[in-house]
């Protein structure tokens, strides 16, 4: 008999769950019951050995109980702090020019095209899929000027269920391609309207964030009102900073009263507790305590600031400045869409800077593991909803199976016999360093079905993503 009424449980898995804490990069939980409410709600993370009690307190039967395979695992979903969804056309090309010139050459006139939305509507809805079958369940989107574009992509990632910040990119200064700009009356008036539009459809995961461009891109004018708009309506904030030597010189020039480019934003109100900046590779000690005193965060692409060629950033000295940070993949600057692909530039950026003594120490595959999931969680501010199975957070997660056909990892005749909590530790880290890609498949039975599924209407249920290793393909463009 059940203590009391309660509601029932949408899931009970049983087996290994893997994620971080802020006290540990990467914890192994196996053998534990976990469940999970009608809401997505995770009920209670607990030993298998509290099952009768678990089922008491929470009125379910033995036979409800999803029992994983042995060497299949559950981990948070990963968190894309930074990307550029129209730029998805062009990922993996286009990569032989610095920062400046490679937006004027490839990036502006690409951008410009959205305002089709036919257009829009193919690009944005391959990269909604591409990146949820890569793993990433939250993602923080850049779109293009275009208000109804980026609207679109705000519907398509509500409808695919992806949880997302998407924002309409601001920028009344560009005169290297001067058709792709606004005026600062338009850029203010269709930032309105866009926030008011996807507040008005009342997304459960998809939020409006406010974006300006970047400090060349934009007026102290246009950028001044945004930080007014963001304070009025308390919105999200996310741009660049700080990426690239000659951007950096260029702020200089453009903005002589202020004391540097953290200033710039600054003292227009565009760095607060809800603003994630990109890149910030040359953000001196000064800066960095603004953002920790702020509350901002820092969106860390390391693929893309070794494609650019435009620097590296030293995490551990960010950390070491308490200032949050998450991972994010910057497509189309960074070439890959994948969150593992961001983890690993992570280590290698890394190991780079200790092997020039720049540091004594590289950060750990864990503590980056850490990074790509509870820590763009914090970035996001969503901390108190993803990033871990904490109980009281939703259940965001993938469900791992190595094993699967295709799978681009091997598992070998002694893995799984050891200590099963260091032998998962290191399958978890074969997931990571291979050239996998992972994709979300229909659940097999209609007893368990974490979402319904097909390519035409995909509607996802819970926030989790059950997925498979799959060997590396690509998606081809039409048009
Ligand atoms: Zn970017």
């Amino acid at each position: 008999m059940c203590a009391a009424p309660m509601p029932p449980l949408a899931h009970i898995f049983r087996g290994t769950f893997i994620h971080s804490t802020w006290t540990c990069p990467m914890e192994v939980l196996r053998d534990h019951l976990l469940g999970v409410s009608e809401s997505g709600k995770i009920m209670f993370l607990e030993e298998s050995s509290q099952e009768e009690r678990l089922a008491k307190e929470f009125c379910f039967k033995p036979c409800e109980i999803r029992e994983l395979s042995h060497h299949e695992f559950f981990m948070p979903g990963l968190v894309d702090t930074h990307i550029h969804a129209p730029q998805y056309y062009f990922a993996g090309s286009n990569l032989d020019l610095p920062l400046l010139e490679w937006l004027t050459t490839y990036t502006y006139p690409t951008e410009l095209r959205f305002q089709s939305i036919d257009f829009a509507e193919e690009v944005y809805t391959k990269v909604v899929r591409r990146t949820l079958k890569n793993g990433t369940t939250t993602a923080c989107y850049f779109g293009t000027i275009h208000t109804d574009s980026a609207l679109l992509l705000a519907e398509i990632t509500d409808k695919f269920g992806q949880r997302a910040f998407v924002g309409k990119v601001c920028m009344d200064m560009n005169n290297t391609v001067p058709e792709y700009k606004e005026t600062t009356e338009e850029s203010l008036k269709e930032t309105e309207r866009f926030v008011s539009e996807i507040l008005k459809k009342n997304y459960s995961r998809v939020k409006p964030i406010v974006t300006p461009r970047f400090a060349l891109s934009c007026s102290e004018t246009l950028m001044g009102e945004l930080g007014k708009i963001a304070k009025t309506n308390d919105l999200h904030i996310q741009s660049h900073i700080s990426e690239n030597p000659d951007e950096i010189e260029a702020v200089k020039k453009l903005f002589p009263g202020y004391k540097h480019y953290t200033d710039v934003y600054d003292k227009n109100d565009l760095i607060t507790n809800k603003t994630v900046m990109a890149h910030g590779c040359y953000l001196s000690a000064e800066e960095l305590d603004i953002f920790r005193d702020r509350g901002a965060s820092i969106a860390h692409c390391p693929n893309s600031n070794l494609s650019l060629t435009s620097g590296f950033l030293n995490v551990l000295e960010v950390l070491k400045h308490e200032v949050k940070i998450g991972l994010g993949t910057d497509v189309a600057g960074g070439y890959s869409s994948s969150m593992f692909d961001a983890i690993r530039k992570t280590v290698i950026v890394s190991n780079i800077l200790s092997m020039n003594n720049v540091n004594t120490k590289s950060l750990t595959l864990k503590e980056v593991f850490r990074l790509a999931t509870l820590g763009g969680s914090q970035a996001l501010g969503l901390d108190k909803e993803i990033g871990n199975f904490e109980v009281g957070k939703e259940f965001d997660a993938l469900l791992i199976n190595p094993k699967a056909s295709d799978s681009p990892i091997d598992l070998f005749y002694g893995d799984l016999v050891g200590d099963i909590s260091e032998e998962m530790t290191e399958i978890l880290r074969r997931c990571m360093w291979a050239e996998s890609k992972w994709f979300p498949f229909q659940a097999q039975s209609k007893a368990f079905s974490i979402y319904e599924f097909s390519w035409d209407n995909v509607v996802l249920r819970l926030p989790c993503v059950q997925v498979e290793l799959e060997s590396q393909n690509s998606t081809l463009f039409l048009g």
